[in-house]
């Protein structure tokens, strides 16, 4: 089933198209790479479908579980099941790590949560997220809140939202924790050993998806065209 559609999406900001004619799709409970050099849109795609503020479609259409949410605000779409760990990871002076959790949750016992990214619960439950935690261990909690929220498609965009300050190893663990929840994952991501751990990737170049399939075909793409030094203007993609 067809969980998010982008259906020619354009995005221009002060005259400048950011995205131009994009369509993609994410089905329930898979994980989508998206992969792209820096600058070519992947931030503003994933704020595009978070409904950042002045993040709108200039025309085109998003499509959630078969409703448009053009319109829609943030929290809105956040009511849907849509969520992003952002770039800064959390901070709250005052607010224990447990209190934290147990905003985010409907459940009143969220250690786990905290296990799943791995934590132990012992020491980080009454510890406050405040700047005494790293900035891992704030990513780590940060991604276990949205795992405690169970939505059904979680944004992550590694280059921003600071979880390339976790190894390859614990991102693929956090990320097949989604998948055992069952939350589809838009994995915006440079490390191809983690793309490769997708159900599905897409290629994003000047403004638009160029390729879509088994992540081994798309980075074999992303490497052959020499994307990895695109600057947008030498490639026949
Ligand atoms: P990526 O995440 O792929 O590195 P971004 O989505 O951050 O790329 O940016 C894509 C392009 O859009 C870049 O050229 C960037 O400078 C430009 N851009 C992003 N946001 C704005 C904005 N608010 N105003 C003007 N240009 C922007
Ligand atoms: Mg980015």
């Amino acid at each position: 089933m067809t969980l998010l559609e982008l259906k020619d999406i354009t995005y221009v900001v002060k005259g400048k198209p950011i995205l131009s004619g994009l369509s993609c799709s994410i089905a329930a409970g898979e994980v989508h790479a998206l992969l792209g050099t820096n600058g070519t849109g992947k931030s503003t795609l994933a704020y595009l479908v978070m409904g950042c503020e002045g993040y709108r479609p200039t025309s085109g259409n998003l499509v959630f579980e078969g409703r448009g949410i053009n319109d829609l605000k943030i929290h809105e779409r956040a009511q849907l099941g849509i969520t992003m760990a952002w770039q800064e990871p959390v901070r709250f002076e005052g607010v224990s790590v447990r209190d934290y959790l147990a905003l985010k949750s409907r459940e009143a016992d969220t250690a786990h949560y905290l296990e799943m990214v791995g934590l132990s619960p012992d020491l980080y439950l009454t510890r406050m997220v405040d700047k005494c935690l790293s900035g891992g261990e704030r990513k780590r909690i940060e991604l276990a809140s949205v795992l405690a929220l169970h939505p059904k498609l979680a944004i992550l965009d590694e280059s921003d939202s600071g979880i390339d300050m976790l190894s390859t190893q614990d991102i693929i663990h956090v990320i097949n924790r989604f998948k055992q929840n069952s939350a589809a994952v838009l994995l915006i991501t440079h490390r191809e050993e983690i793309a490769l751990i997708a159900d599905r990737a897409s290629q994003l170049c000047r403004g638009g998806i160029v390729c879509s399939g088994s992540p081994r075909d798309v980075a074999e793409y992303y490497k052959s065209r020499k994307c990895l030094v695109c600057v947008g203007e030498v490639c026949d993609a």
